[in-house]
């Protein structure tokens, strides 16, 4: 972890040297990542971070154990999304800024044959726990479905159970609703893990930020019960309402 602080903390002054010797076009193109430094300072370093994450998975655990008291027809059910909410890819992220690159398929294609993601604080021990109770594990992930191998790889070196054919991926659709919906045809879901509104329900899907806060808020009940947020400031659909966000990758390949 020391190293990792001391990675950010490095990409943190070259950042604030390159943009002093930025010349006007730049100055008005290169900060397309660079707020994101604080969001990547906060997740790898605050203690704040690894504490709202495992009040996360500390919560789902007493709502889990309230549920099994209860009979159900169906095998019980857990989906989680997998980056940022079981998987930290924040090195991956980290070292992107460092070399200020946006971030691309192709680098993040790397960065999951290297198998080198850690896991997000509690949620080992969770999965753990909700296996030994019986309760089928499945991840609904847009990493691509030819990755299923190396992250499978990757779960198992952490200890983090997961099976092959519960790993839903891609496929030609970005919303993860038909995925959710042939599972929920399966099993009786108790709850849905995610750091992206869309990991819990198509209502999310497409939305501007107004709308989005405000099907939060008419969702309100629902979290903390049935969806289980975890915290990610480094990216997400939030990210729309930043000016020229879609492009930033383009932005930054021309600067540099
Ligand atoms: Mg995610």
């Amino acid at each position: 972890m020391k190293s990792i602080n001391a990675f950010i903390l490095s990409t943190i002054l070259v950042l604030s040297a390159s943009c002093s010797s930025l010349d006007s076009v730049k100055r008005n193109e290169a900060p397309a990542r660079e707020y994101q430094v604080g969001a990547y300072l906060w997740f790898q370093t605050s203690g704040e971070y690894r504490a709202l994450c495992y009040q996360a998975y500390n919560l789902a655990r007493l709502r889990l154990d309230r549920d099994l008291e209860n009979k159900h027809n169906r095998k019980r059910a857990l989906i989680f999304d997998i980056d940022e909410t079981v998987l930290d890819n924040s090195f991956s992220g980290a070292q992107e800024i460092q070399n200020q690159i946006g971030w691309d398929q192709e680098n993040f294609n790397l960065w999951v044959k290297q198998k080198a993601a850690e896991a997000i604080p509690g949620a080992k021990e969770f999965i753990e726990y909700a296996v030994s109770r019986r309760v089928e594990v499945i991840y609904i992930s847009n990493r691509l479905a030819i990755q299923k191998d190396d992250t499978l790889e990757n779960l198992k070196r952490l200890g983090i159970p997961a099976k092959k054919e519960n790993l839903y991926f891609l496929n030609n659709d970005w919303s993860k609703e038909e995925r959710r919906l042939e599972i929920l045809k399966k099993y009786d879901v108790v709850m849905f893990f995610g750091d992206n509104l869309g990991d819990f329900h198509k209502d999310w899907d497409n939305k501007t930020s107004d709308e989005r806060r405000a099907l939060v808020d008419s969702h309100h009940l629902d979290f903390g019960e049935k969806f289980i947020v975890l915290p990610n400031p480094l990216y997400g659909d939030w990210e729309k309402a930043l000016p020229k966000s879609k492009k930033r990758a383009d932005l930054l390949k021309t600067v540099l």
